[in-house]
């Protein structure tokens, strides 16, 4: 069993539908970054390493884009995905959402993972471009793309917690000692053939969250409704910051297994994609699409946020001397 375990965790990665919050939620989080970055050093060199007319709302959807077949691939990212053949990985972790922290070598971290990546990445932002200290083989340009899209990706409950099942159907915890098949970031949870619990968070709940903007611009809806807390500021050196909103990310994942009942346990053999593992039917409850709904507006806000506190510090503004 402990086999399923790590073979289905690895194969997380290559289920097709894990693309974060969808490209409305992403460029929700570049822009909403931009907004915080008007008038600092750091958004000049934003500017000055996207291309021209390109954004961060547009840079941030890069990554999943990286994704498609190859025919659809600039150069740049055939470069990117040639260097990187397990990027797919690099847009989330799997740790048992009963924890409360992320920490190396828990279940369902690895060092490929979104924490590790997003580490790397900004240390590619903060050194000379030819440090030897670059295991991606990136540029400052493609470490920035990255880092908008994976800060969006650590902000989707479900791209850092997972559940564990056990032949019961229960929710366990492998870090207790308990037997239990990853749930691939809820995709084995389906509602119907095709849609799963992990799409739902991707975009479901980013539609829901659009609709309840009305007729207001989405990404100022968010500014204006949920305004930088205390709590969204991370502390310590700028390499401990993915591992702290991974923490805050975990807390939760755990809502969104509340009240989930998981029916119809179904061996799925393996196929080009995952190994063979366990699918499971599922229901929402009463008020969970409110829920995920609330859940996700703060998220996007937060993430936008906390994508432009990290540039800020990575590109502090420079102390002009007085005279
Ligand atoms: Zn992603």
């Amino acid at each position: 069993m402990r086999n399923l375990v790590l073979s289905v965790t690895l194969a997380c990665g290559l289920v097709g539908n894990a693309f974060g919050y969808g490209n409305a939620g992403h460029q929700a989080i570049g822009t909403i970054a931009e907004h915080y970055l008007a008038n600092t050093r750091a958004g000049r060199e934003v500017k000055n390493l996207l291309k021209p007319g390109e954004g961060l709302d547009r840079a941030a959807t890069w990554a999943d884009r990286a994704k498609l077949p190859e025919k659809y691939l600039t150069d740049e990212m055939k470069g990117f995905v040639t260097s990187n053949p397990e990027h797919h990985s690099y847009h989330f972790c799997d740790v048992p959402f009963q924890e409360k922290a992320y920490h190396e070598g828990i279940t369902g971290s690895n060092s490929h993972d979104i924490v590790h990546t997003l580490r790397i990445c900004i240390q590619v932002l903060q050194s000379p471009e030819t440090s030897p200290e670059n295991p991606l083989k990136i540029n400052k340009r493609v470490a920035l793309m990255l880092i908008a899209h994976y800060i969006g990706d650590l902000h989707q409950p479900l791209h850092v917690g997972c559940s564990y099942v056990d032949e019961e159907n229960h929710f366990v915890d492998p870090e207790k000692g308990a037997k239990g098949q990853a749930d691939a970031g809820a995709n084995y949870f389906r509602f119907t053939k095709t849609t799963t619990l992990h799409g739902y968070w991707d975009t479901q709940t980013v539609k829901l969250a659009r609709d309840h903007a009305a007729k207001e611009d989405f990404p100022t809806y968010l500014v204006a409704h949920f305004p930088p807390m205390p709590g969204w500021d991370a502390k310590g050196p700028l390499g401990t910051w993915p591992e702290q909103w991974a923490n805050d990310t975990l807390g939760l994942a755990k809502q969104c297994f509340e009240g989930i009942k998981l029916s119809n346990r179904t061996l799925v053999p393996k196929d080009d994609k995952n190994e063979e593992h366990f699918e499971w039917k599922v229901a929402l409850t009463p008020g969970y699409a409110e829920k995920s709904r609330d859940i996700v507006e703060l998220e996007l806000a937060k993430s936008g946020y906390r994508l432009a506190a990290l540039l800020k510090a990575i590109w502090p503004e420079v102390a002009v001397p007085k005279d």
